[in-house]
């Protein structure tokens, strides 16, 4: 296995960890419901994708199916 020569200095350590910062996460809004959603994802509390009702949350959510 490799072994490092030489000590890195703190300056070479952070310029490489420079490019470690985590983005913000990308929040986009419902436009059924208006709740917040992740980006090309179905709406979690209405089911709706782009103006469309994809899933029946109705359905999903009823207890009467057991
Ligand atoms: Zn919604």
């Amino acid at each position: 296995m490799g072994v490092p020569r030489q000590r890195k200095t703190h300056s070479e350590r952070n310029q490489r960890r420079s490019h470690h910062a985590l983005s913000r996460i990308q929040v986009a809004k419902c436009k059924n419901c208006g709740s917040a959603v992740m980006p090309h994802d179905i709406c979690g509390a209405c089911g709706y994708y782009r103006g469309t009702e994809v899933v029946k949350k109705s359905v999903v959510t009823s207890k009467t199916a057991k």
